[in-house]
C-alpha cells in the first residue's frame, strides 16, 4: 500500500495530471486530497471532477469553502478573491454541494489529514513555525498528520520539543509524532516551480516528497485566456 497525498491543486490541470501520473509510475495505490482543488488557477472543474472520480478521502480546504458559499470575500486578498468570484461563475450547484460536504479533518486509516491546523481547522490559520506546529500537535491523536495551506512542503517532528525538519525522504519513527506539509500541485510558494506531493509507504514508514515540472506555459496561457489577473500567471513560474 502506497499513499499519493496532494493538496492545493487550486485549478492547475497540467500540474495535477502530471502529478496523478507520476504517482501511478511510482507505484501508488491510494490517493489522499488534502483540498483546495479550486481558485486561482483556470481549471476549476476539470481538476475537482478528477479528485472527485478518484473517490478518495478528501478535506475541505479555504478556497474550496469561499468557492461553493455566497458570502462576502472579506478575508481575501484581491487577486484571490478575483479568483473566487470567477470560480463561482464556473461551477455548478452540483460541483458547490460537493465542496460544501466535505469535512474539515478525517482519519484515513492510521492517519490524520486537515487543510490547515488540527486546533482550529475552520480558522484558516497558517503553520510556519515550530509554536504554531506546538499548537496543532495538541489536537493530533495519530502518528501522522497530513496538511497543506501555506503551498511550502516541510515537516515538525514532537519528540521531547517540536523541532522542523527539511522535506527529504523522512522515516516514520515510533514514538515520535509527525505533521507533514505535502506542499501544492498547482502553485507552490517555496520559489521552486515545480507541483509538489508526497508518498508515503505505512508499511515502510516512509514519506517522500516528489517535484515535477509540468506544462506551465499552457496553465499560464489558460489563466491569461479566461481573463483571470495576468499576476497568477507569472507567479506559478516564480513558485510563489
Ligand atoms: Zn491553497
Amino acid at each position: 500500500m502506497r499513499y499519493a497525498i496532494f493538496g492545493d491543486i487550486h485549478a492547475n490541470l497540467e500540474a495535477f495530471q502530471t502529478v496523478l501520473e507520476d504517482a501511478r509510475t511510482q507505484g501508488a495505490t491510494d490517493f489522499v486530497c488534502l483540498g483546495d482543488m479550486v481558485g486561482y488557477n483556470a481549471d476549476p472543474i476539470a481538476c475537482l471532477e478528477l479528485v472527485r472520480d478518484l473517490q478518495c478521502p478528501v478535506v475541505k480546504g479555504n478556497h474550496d469553502e469561499q468557492a461553493s458559499e455566497n458570502t462576502e470575500l472579506t478575508y481575501f486578498n484581491p487577486l484571490a478573491a478575483r479568483a473566487i468570484q470567477w470560480t463561482r461563475d464556473q461551477l455548478s450547484p452540483a460541483h458547490k454541494d460537493w465542496l460544501r460536504a466535505l469535512k474539515f479533518s478525517r482519519l484515513v486509516r492510521n492517519f490524520t489529514i486537515v487543510h490547515a491546523t488540527l486546533d482550529s481547522p475552520s480558522s484558516w490559520g497558517y503553520i510556519i513555525s515550530d509554536l504554531d506546529a506546538s499548537a496543532s500537535f495538541s489536537y493530533q491523536h495519530t502518528q501522522v498528520c497530513f496538511y497543506g495551506h501555506t503551498h511550502v512542503p516541510r515537516a515538525f517532528v514532537r519528540d521531547a520539543r517540536v523541532t522542523e525538519v527539511p522535506p527529504d525522504t523522512l522515516i516514520i519513527e515510533p514514538g515520535k509524532k509527525y505533521f507533514i506539509n505535502a506542499g501544492s500541485v498547482g502553485q507552490p510558494r517555496d520559489e521552486d516551480w515545480r507541483a509538489s506531493y508526497v508518498l508515503y509507504s505505512p508499511a515502510q514508514q516512509t514519506v517522500e516528497w516528489r517535484r515535477l515540472e509540468y506544462d506551465i506555459s499552457t496553465a499560464q496561457a489558460k489563466i491569461i485566456a479566461a481573463g483571470l489577473p495576468e499576476r497568477l500567471a507569472t507567479r506559478l513560474s516564480e513558485g510563489r
